[in-house]
């Protein structure tokens, strides 16, 4: 039987994709960092279609015991697809694909995290897909970074994602569902911009050596792009700590402006989500450290860390119960 989607046009004669977008346009973005309270770092992600969150934890002691290192920390990363984050409900649970996503996730971000600073332990980072519109370990990956910045883990930079690929014979940007569907190749890449080194790099499809150039070239330079949204999510985070006086931390200060997009890729359509549309309420304020807020009050000595965190009675810990898989 003959494929039905063989005709589908996925790029028409002016070079439009299906949904709008030209053959090197990102979709809209919007990345908020420290949306969880009861996470040590978190990040709201929204790209295209997909919206993500990601919930940190850590460094805290490994369990099991066996899994410790001595000489570094590891990096867990846990992809989960919601059920309800496909069009056809999904199995809950993971599955081979989830433990793939979260395997390559967890190496990409243990090359920025510096992981030699506190052997034996582990940072947990949960990666919740709540829809899902092709690109989403990208995404996850992307949101995974400036949740582990948010919870202040010490990181040498933060890690960009993004997957281009080939669409009915033309190289394009930021590979979107349909086209993931039915295109002829997808190439999910992650960058650590700072250095340029690639932590993340799989391929679906085939492509010539000169066009898989190409694409990791229109990859780089959109990631730097979703590199300074990720640092402007961060800056609006920490300059509400800074907008407080003393005394205030229940009004959260008035969000920095969204960056300004410049370079190659400044007519891309990318968004801030300073306060996403669609909450019916407004967002709770950032909570304030107790030690944040202490060192802002000038004069002011900073608090002793606390030690351990008392663990929830309800023993919802995964990691004690075998692991965070
Ligand atoms: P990525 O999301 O990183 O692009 P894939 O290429 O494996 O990863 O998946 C592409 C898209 O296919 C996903 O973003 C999602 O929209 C869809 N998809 C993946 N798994 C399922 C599933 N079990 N059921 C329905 N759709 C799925």
């Amino acid at each position: 039987m003959s494929d039905p989607y063989s005709n589908m046009k996925l790029v028409d004669e002016n070079g439009v994709r299906l949904d709008g977008r030209t053959l090197d346009e990102l979709r809209p973005i919007r990345i908020e960092a420290g949306v969880l309270n009861r996470a040590d770092g978190s990040c709201y992600l929204e790209w295209g279609n997909n919206k993500v969150l990601v919930g940190v934890y850590g460094p805290r002691e490994v369990h099991p015991k066996h899994m410790q290192n001595p000489l570094r920390g590891i990096v867990q990363a846990r992809y989960n697809m919601a059920s309800f984050s496909v069009s056809e409900r999904k199995r809950p649970g993971p599955d081979r694909r989830a433990v793939e996503i979260s395997k390559i996730t967890s190496e990409a971000l243990e090359a920025v995290v510096l992981v030699d600073q506190f052997p034996r332990t582990t940072v947990d980072v949960y990666i919740e897909v709540l829809e899902a519109s092709a690109g989403t370990r990208c995404a996850g990956l992307t949101a995974a970074s400036v949740a582990l910045a948010d919870a202040g883990i010490p990181m040498k930079d933060m890690v960009v994602a993004i997957a281009s690929g080939k669409i009915g014979d033309h190289l394009a940007l930021d590979i979107g569902r349909a086209e993931d569907n039915f295109g002829q190749a997808d190439v999910p890449f992650g960058v650590i911009p700072r250095t340029g080194e690639i932590v993340l790099l799989q391929m679906d499809g085939h492509l010539t050596k000169e066009e898989f150039e190409t694409v990791i070239e229109m990859n780089m330079r959109a990631a730097m792009k979703v590199y300074e949204l990720q640092k402007a999510a961060l800056v609006r985070r920490y300059s509400a700590f800074a907008g407080l006086a003393p005394g205030e931390e229940s009004e959260p200060a008035a969000p920095a402006a969204a960056p300004v997009a410049t370079g190659p890729m400044a007519a891309a359509p990318v968004a801030e989500l300073g306060h996403p549309e669609g909450f019916k309420e407004p967002l709770a304020p950032p909570p304030v450290d107790a030690k944040v807020e202490a060192v802002l009050v000038e004069g002011e000595a900073a608090p002793e860390v606390e030690g351990e965190e008392v663990e929830e009675p309800n023993g919802d810990d995964e990691a004690s119960s075998g692991g965070g898989y």
